[in-house]
């Protein structure tokens, strides 16, 4: 077994142990990535953010579906394969995975390959797939980002082609007929609505009574319809009971005694932390209820020379959320000034149509007592989606009826993962809604849709 040290360590090279990690080096510290998989990336590379949103560019592009907004499209089930869909795919992960490599040699950044479990608070040592010790690691610091997989109970019967989790999805050998979606969270309604793109007919199930549930209920029941107008069904205040597989199809019988079928079943309810193998015992470090590892504002675990980040410590496991507090922890662990995690992120939700969203909710603002008024533009009065052919969608400006400042952003529609960084701008520099007033916008543009809601908005309160 090889003897190395570091000033700091990081398991895992997804976007959280990426940041983290090159941070670390830019501030003249010694740095050793370490990473199970034979590539660096982590989950979000090669099973979560980049094959899905890769996934949902090419089933957009190929099936044209933003063409049948002008015309019918004479577009089947079956015109697109999944070697079609997997090709591209293939090739974003290539570009991305050389991308991070090549930062990583960049840097000066040492990516052993092995699983990393802990012997003490300062050491840390690599086993192979065989379990052979390979390597002994010291450390001042470690930064833990091992990321996330998903929550599969042992009582549902996974295989590789009909009942499914997030990563065997990605293995598929056909586009199926139907589909069922077990959760209407974030990764269950996202691929219900590639599918029901692609033409599968797809049932979502959820024991809430919409999906989303998170959502401003405005956006939420605006994405709903939407989806509903794509072919896709939603069944709401459901519990499975029983998931199998009969042949070549998969059952789910409910609370309520219904069953349904399909050709495959996507099971999307939650994920769980990667810390099984890591030993974390030896460096004193427990896991709260929900089995992540607690951290506190700096991302300091129970031992204050451990840290940990990204999807690992749990919510909000967002790729981009990930990053930043690697960077934050990375910081810290270096001695130098930083601050906390903002309060204040956007969340992207790729759903055919996409949404955004940043600040305040509409439901939050009336439990919170605020005085409120709401800017409303709809997609089908922005120049801009009448030329690309996509008229779903809306833009929701929430702002304070007595100070103006902008208090929440919702969008649901083309474009809206992009357009949210101008209110997100807005809402950080405490922007009152005449500011989207007062300034020219390019026009034709989906950010144009600001303008027309914050004046929608502001003549509301004149008219009162
Ligand atoms: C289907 C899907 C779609 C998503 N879409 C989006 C999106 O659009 N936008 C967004 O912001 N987020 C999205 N996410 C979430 C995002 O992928 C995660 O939040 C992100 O990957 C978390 O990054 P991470 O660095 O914490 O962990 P990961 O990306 O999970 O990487 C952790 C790494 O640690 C390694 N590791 C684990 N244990 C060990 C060990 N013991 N020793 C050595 N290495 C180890 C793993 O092999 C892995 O490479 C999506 C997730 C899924 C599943």
């Amino acid at each position: 077994m090889q003897k190395l040290s570091a000033d700091i360590v990081v398991i895992g090279s997804g976007p959280a142990g990426q940041k983290a990690a090159i941070q670390a080096v830019k501030l003249g510290k010694r740095v050793i990535v370490v990473e199970r998989l034979p590539e660096p990336g982590g989950n979000c590379l090669y099973y979560g953010t980049i094959p899905s949103k890769s996934l949902r560019e090419a089933i957009i592009d190929l099936s044209r579906f933003n063409e049948r907004g002008f015309c019918p499209i004479d577009y089947k089930l079956g015109d697109i394969t999944v070697p079609m869909l997997t090709n591209r795919l293939q090739q974003v992960i290539d570009e991305e995975k050389k991308l991070v490599s090549r930062q990583f040699k960049k840097n000066n950044i040492l990516l052993l390959e092995g699983f990393a479990r802990f012997e003490n608070p300062h050491t840390l040592v690599l086993v192979d797939a065989d379990n052979r010790p390979t390597y002994e690691i010291t450390a001042m610091n470690f930064i833990i980002a091992t990321g996330s997989k998903p929550r599969n109970p042992h009582e549902v019967p996974f295989d590789n082609d009909v009942i499914l989790d997030s990563t065997r999805l990605l293995g598929l050998s056909k586009v199926p007929k139907s589909l069922i979606v077990l959760g209407g969270g974030i990764i269950g309604s996202e691929y219900a609505s590639f599918f029901a793109a692609l033409g599968t007919e797809v049932t979502i199930v959820d024991k809430k009574s919409h999906i989303l549930p998170m959502l401003d209920s405005e956006i939420g029941i605006h994405l709903q319809t939407a989806l509903m107008e794509i072919g896709l069904c939603f069944l709401g205040k459901k519990e499975p009971e029983k998931i199998f597989r009969k042949d070549d199809k998969a059952y789910v019988t409910f609370k309520d005694g219904s069953t349904i079928q399909a050709d495959a079943l996507l099971y999307a309810l939650g994920r769980t932390a990667n810390v099984d193998s890591l030993h974390l015992e030896n460096a004193e470090i427990e896991l709260d209820e929900k089995s992540y590892i607690p951290v506190n504002a700096l991302f300091q675990t129970r031992t204050p020379s451990i840290y940990a980040v990204g999807d690992v410590i749990g919510g909000p496991c967002l790729a981009s959320t990930s990053m930043e507090q690697g960077r934050l922890a990375a910081r810290h662990a270096c001695g130098v000034q930083t601050h906390h995690f903002p309060h204040l992120y956007p969340i992207g939700i790729y759903t055919i149509p996409e949404i955004s969203c940043c600040g305040y909710t509409e439901e939050e603002l009336i439990e919170k007592g605020f005085h409120y008024e709401v800017g409303r533009a709809y997609y089908y009065e922005i120049a801009r989606s009448h030329i690309v052919g996509s008229s779903v969608g809306m833009f929701k400006i929430l702002f304070h009826s007595e100070t103006l400042e902008i208090l929440g952003v919702h969008i649901v529609g083309r474009s809206a993962t992009e357009v949210i960084h101008i209110g997100l701008m807005a809402i950080g520099f405490r922007a009152k809604i005449n500011y989207f007033i007062d300034q020219v916008f390019n026009y034709p543009t989906f950010a144009e849709g600001y303008r027309i809601a914050a004046l929608n908005g502001f003549n509301k309160m004149h008219r009162n």
